[in-house]
């Protein structure tokens, strides 16, 4: 891990738009800064303070008409980015209740345009992932609130849940090097940018069911979405970061209409964790500027201790203090402006949380412990506790040194487990040197090959392929064996092996044409098709052939093979179809593919594929639309119940009464009743929207493979057909080899003709 760098919490101030914004309120989008201009004798009257003119700065301040994707811009995307390079990033929302934390965080319920920072932070994480092919990514989600000091887990995936309480429990443990853990929080893996926004809203629904009237969750509970990356970019080491993303209690307090000589500083917070929160920025900010304690009370509560490394730790962290510009807010406003000033005189210290992971560091020393013994062996000489190698051991080494010198690479893949085997591999390879080869012929023919130094590679290849060494027997019975003739009949070989793969291509196509020459006229030919129940017959012909030639010298064409007289009355419709056909594959053009692929028998199940497909995506976008009506629904319910608690409470707060001992409002058990309803049905057509999905990716995977297999046949034919053409011109006076090739099949006049055409 590098060494970390310096750096404070950038805070910006986004101001909600106001029906009548005070005067005494001003903000400067240029500057960055708002002001308070409060006469000593403000109108309000509760306003008892010696100063009356407040000025604060910001890293940046947020208009009223500010759109949500700016915000996004300028608040969220420098931790972001720092995520994605491994280093912890946090964003929190802080102010009053209503005064647009959740707007922020998490977004308007309704409009698209509305998301706010969690939903677009998941789309930009995932799309510079998509971008970086040199990494390996996973990310891991969780999702918690905290209300009254008890972590709950908001990814709790049961329908029945109605209370917070429903929820399962979190806590916090801190292990011996003072690191804390969040016991009972799930962590879910979403592999893509939709698995992550469905637990954003499976997160965002819980948040809104559990609440009740008696816990006013929204203002006096803290939400953290969590999103944990994890990169490998090979070898062993892996990184970690996290992006904490917090919606905060409402910061108002106490006191709010001031009792006279109280000041602001001295208003209690409604939630206790908001206090310990100020507690420690305070402690942070004296331990920046030198004076002061160093110890900062992160332990005091869940939130703080959860935060740890946001504040003062490891972390780029950004801050939106939300304010409220109405006059009756102001005194509000100025607290939460006047807690960011400390909040921006912390100081963090972030850098890339990069590790080694150990078990791929264990993997890769077992691998250079067991290099370094098999050397170290191997230096030593004979080991100590054998005796001398055994016939069996020597023969194995004949062996293995006799496919070395046949094959084809210039790699030994011996094993050479001690310097008793070299040095025999050594007496043994002299011996075969001298007596003028080993004991096979392959190896024979290759050492003289060798001594003479007259075969070059890739006719050494050739030679070692099984049926040439049959056809090099062949050839020599009626032949003097001498290695000009070896030559000669290399060259004859490479050509009809040219032939028989060009051949074997043709038929391919050759049936599926006859097929559809014939439409289905007569049964031999049905038969005959690949993909009917004679394919593995078809399959075997022409396996067959090749073998058939070496055998004989000339090889029985398929139509005679298959022994139908449709199909040789057929042939001359079908030669002339592939005449047409290699021209037009002569100049590569793109009509000669579209001739191949209309011809090509895999091709009515591709486009069998691409209708099945296409009434998926009918399928799956009429599905779509019952999902996302499902979802607006939902969310405009919860948005009025949100509306209706922010209502209710400021009423009877404003009458003097603890909206947390009102009793339950019968109008929203209601609304909450539906949407419990509505949620089963919600969850039903999503599963079955995701089955689709499934199918639909299955469909897509399938078609891509069948247009990939399509491709290389294609290419294969066609470099096939090219090469044939160059190897007749080449040797057009081989008169054998052109006798050859008349009766290798029954298309002789096939490739007569395009023999022809190419020269
Ligand atoms: P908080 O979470 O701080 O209690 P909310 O985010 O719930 O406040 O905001 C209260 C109401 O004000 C919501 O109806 C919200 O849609 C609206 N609101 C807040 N900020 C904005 C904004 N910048 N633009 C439009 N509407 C806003
Ligand atoms: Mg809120």
């Amino acid at each position: 891990m590098g060494k970390g760098s310096n750096t404070s919490i950038d805070i910006y101030c986004r101001i909600k738009p106001a029906r009548s914004p005070s005067h005494y309120f001003a903000s400067d989008m240029v500057e960055n800064k708002v002001d308070f201009n409060i006469p000593r004798d403000g109108e309000a009257g509760y306003v008892n303070n010696r100063r009356e003119h407040y000025e604060y700065k910001f890293n940046g301040v947020i208009g009223t008409d500010a759109k949500q994707d700016e915000v996004f811009e300028r608040v969220a995307r420098p931790p972001i980015d720092s995520v994605l390079k491994g280093i912890n990033g946090t964003i929190f929302a802080y102010g009053q209740t209503g005064s647009g934390k959740t707007f922020t965080m998490t977004g308007g319920a309704e409009r698209y345009i509305d998301r706010g920072i969690i939903p677009r932070s998941i789309s930009h994480i995932y799309s510079e992932i998509a971008k970086k092919s040199d990494s390996q990514y996973a990310v891991h989600i969780s999702y918690m609130e905290i209300y009254n000091e008890t972590g709950y887990d908001l990814l709790h995936q049961d329908a029945d849940t109605k209370t917070l309480e429903d929820l399962p429990k979190v806590t916090l443990l801190e292990d011996e090097d003072g690191h804390y853990h969040l016991r009972s929080l799930s962590m879910h893996r979403a592999n893509t940018e939709e698995d992550a926004l469905n637990l954003l809203f499976l997160g965002d629904t819980n948040r809104t069911i559990s609440e009740t009237p008696m816990n006013l969750a929204s203002s006096r509970s803290h939400c953290m979405f969590t999103v944990n990356v994890e990169a490998r970019t090979g070898g062993d080491k892996v990184r970690r970061s996290k992006l904490h993303l917090v919606d905060l209690a409402g910061s108002e307090r106490v006191s709010k209409t001031g009792v006279d000589g109280v000041t602001l500083r001295e208003a209690k917070f409604i939630n206790l964790s908001l206090h310990y929160l100020e507690q420690v920025i305070i402690a942070l900010q004296e331990k920046s500027t030198g004076l002061g304690r160093a110890h900062v009370p992160y332990r005091n509560s869940m939130m703080t201790s959860v935060l740890r490394d946001s504040l003062g730790g490891n972390c780029k962290t950004a801050m939106v203090a939300t304010i409220n510009c109405e006059m009756d807010q102001l005194d509000e406003s100025i607290s939460t402006c006047r807690f960011a000033q400390r909040v921006a005189m912390v100081s963090n210290v972030v850098m890339v949380n990069e590790e080694l992971d150990p078990n791929l560091v264990i993997k890769r020393l077992k691998g250079e412990i067991k290099d370094l013994k098999e050397e170290l062996r191997l230096v030593k000489g004979e080991e100590a506790d054998r005796g001398p190698l055994t016939q069996g051991e020597i023969e194995r080494l004949r062996q293995q040194l006799v496919t070395f010198v046949d094959g084809d690479g210039t790699d030994a893949d011996m094993n050479w487990s001690s310097m008793m085997h070299l040095r025999m591999a050594f007496t043994l390879f002299k011996d075969m040197v001298k007596s003028g080869g080993g004991p096979g012929p392959p190896v024979a023919g290759k050492m003289k090959a060798l001594a003479d130094n007259e075969e070059d590679g890739a006719s050494a290849s050739e030679a070692s392929s099984p049926s040439a060494s049959v056809e090099m027997k062949g050839g020599g019975k009626g032949k003097e064996g001498g290695s000009a003739s070896d030559d000669q009949s290399n060259d004859l070989v490479k050509k009809l092996r040219l032939q028989v793969q060009q051949r074997d291509n043709e038929i391919n196509i050759l049936v599926t044409m006859l097929k559809k020459a014939q439409g289905g006229v007569g049964p031999v030919l049905r038969d005959v098709n690949p993909q009917g129940a004679n394919a593995a017959a078809v399959e075997a012909l022409q396996r067959a052939r090749p073998a058939a030639f070496t055998e004989n010298g000339e090889a029985p064409g398929p139509t005679a093979s298959a022994g139908s007289p449709a199909a040789s009355t057929s042939k001359e419709m079908i030669t002339k179809e592939v005449m047409s056909s290699v021209d037009l594959l002569a100049d590569r053009n793109k009509a000669s593919f579209e001739h191949f692929r209309k011809s090509y028998r895999k091709n009515e199940a591709i486009e069998e594929n691409k209708a099945l497909l296409k009434q998926k995506y009918g399928e799956a976008k009429a599905l779509g639309e019952q999902v996302n009506a499902a979802r607006q629904r939902i969310n405009q319910m919860k948005a009025q119940i949100e509306q209706q608690r922010v209502e209710r409470s400021m009423k009877l707060v404003a009458e003097g009464l603890d909206p947390a001992e009102a009793p339950p409002d019968p109008e929203e058990e209601q609304v909450k009743a539906v949407i419990e309803r509505e949620k089963v049905g919600y969850k039903e057509t999503f599963n079955q929207l995701r089955d689709l999905k499934k199918e639909i990716e299955h469909l897509q995977r399938l078609l891509e493979q069948s247009r990939q297999k399509l491709q290389s046949d294609f290419e294969a034919w066609l470099g096939v057909m090219m090469k044939q053409k160059v190897a007749e011109r080449t040797s057009s006076e081989m008169g054998s080899v052109r006798a050859s090739q008349e009766s290798l099949t029954g298309l002789a006049a096939a490739g007569r003709v395009s023999g022809d055409s190419a020269v």
